[in-house]
């Protein structure tokens, strides 16, 4: 088997979601928005495929980084792919990033699941067959009974647990450029507003604005300490290490995870959880360049005795999440009272984490990564 093609089809489809200037994602009016599928085919006729912004997989990327790697190779060699790739980024002038890694990736482990008839959290390990999601919230707004107030966030909390059925939620808070955001004591008003809310037995997590001072975090920090949270995530600027072990020396009784954004895939992991950075390892395969860095800082994490929470949604990232033991939650966002999460868009045949009653989302035992588009749409729909 060899990779013959690689293409990428531009596509859109109506969304009620905008963002706003610092890039938030918000309910909104019904708009156009567009998407791209990233799709591998080999020559026996095998199919891989991901969806993506376009600016992932956009087709100069492909046609100067990817396909002088990809074509004629075996796609299953997808280490070997992968190491090729990651090299070419130093020489890429910082146009192949680890978004666009991540897509060739995904789309890869895709084939080689459809190829072999099995599922990639199996393929991988295939640790548990569903797992408790966590309800992440949205950002914070100014929209009337949306996120707007910390009552706002304590009864969609207290809906999220007592009729969706989430055993676990994180909230995300005010940023600028909602306005007197960012705000640690209007932070804590709505971590108190969800704790009364649900009781004392949910676990509950912030992430909060990104830059505050370490003041102002250890300050929120020991607030959630007395509010019981599980933890808390990416409160300052990621590229101060120094700043993050200090934090965490300070907060015995509240988990530091970490990092995030910060750049550098699985070694800035191991250098986090070597010098005492965090208490708990985030890996997120749009933010570490695919499932085989995340699988990587999963398994360091491991090693040190520490958990790896998988950041953000998605058939890739449920995929680790179920292959993985040392990993709390998935991540089921992000969740606003004004949408409708459970809810398909039109490219989509099903979401790629549908959740029970319970608060599990179960992994599909369909061959490949566990998405399900509607490519007629999708074909359709091109621009
Ligand atoms: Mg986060």
């Amino acid at each position: 088997m060899k990779i013959e093609t690689i293409t990428t089809t531009k596509f859109r489809y109506i969304t009620n979601k905008v963002k706003d200037t610092d890039g938030h994602t918000h309910p909104g009016p019904e708009r156009e928005t567009q998407s791209a599928l990233l799709t591998i085919t080999t020559d026996d006729g095998s199919t891989g495929d991901i969806v993506t912004s376009y600016g992932d997989i956009e087709e100069q990327l492909i046609e100067k980084f990817v396909r002088p790697v990809l074509v004629g190779e075996d796609p299953l060699r997808i280490e070997k792919l992968w190491q090729a790739l990651y090299k070419w980024q130093r020489g890429s002038s910082m146009k192949l990033t680890d978004r666009t890694l991540c897509a060739v990736e995904l789309a890869l482990w895709d084939l080689a699941g459809k190829a072999s008839g099995q599922p990639v959290w199996k393929l991988l390990g295939g640790y548990r067959d569903k797992i408790l999601a966590y309800g992440s919230t949205m950002c914070g707004d100014d929209l009337e009974n949306g996120l707007a107030t910390p009552e706002d966030y304590g009864r969609y909390a207290e809906w999220l647990v007592k009729t969706r059925g989430y055993k676990a939620v994180k909230l995300h808070t005010w940023m600028p450029p909602i306005p007197g955001a960012p705000n640690v004591r209007m932070d804590y008003a709505a971590c108190a507003a969800v704790r009364e809310a649900v009781g004392p037995d949910i676990p509950l997590m912030l992430d909060p604005n990104h830059w505050y001072s370490r003041a102002d975090a250890l300050w929120l920090c020991r607030k959630l300490e007395e509010l019981d949270f599980y933890w808390i995530e990416e409160m300052m600027e990621e590229a101060s290490l120094s700043s993050y072990q200090w934090l965490t020396a300070r907060t015995p009784k509240l988990n530091i995870l970490g990092p995030e954004s910060m750049t550098g895939k699985h070694w800035t992991r191991a250098e986090w959880a070597a010098k005492g950075a965090c208490d708990m390892l985030r890996t997120g395969v749009w933010d570490v360049g695919g499932i085989g860095p995340a699988m990587k800082t999963a398994h360091l994490a491991e090693s040190f005795h520490m958990s790896c929470e998988v950041h953000g949604t998605g058939a890739g990232n449920l995929a680790v999440a179920a292959a993985i033991p040392n990993t709390s939650y998935y991540e089921r966002g992000l969740l606003h009272p004004f949408l409708d999460y459970d809810k398909p868009s039109a490219y989509q045949n099903r979401i790629d984490d549908e959740m029970d009653q319970d608060g599990y989302v179960h992994c599909r035992n369909t061959p490949g990564l566990g998405h399900d588009y509607n490519l007629d749409y999708i074909e359709a729909n091109r621009v």
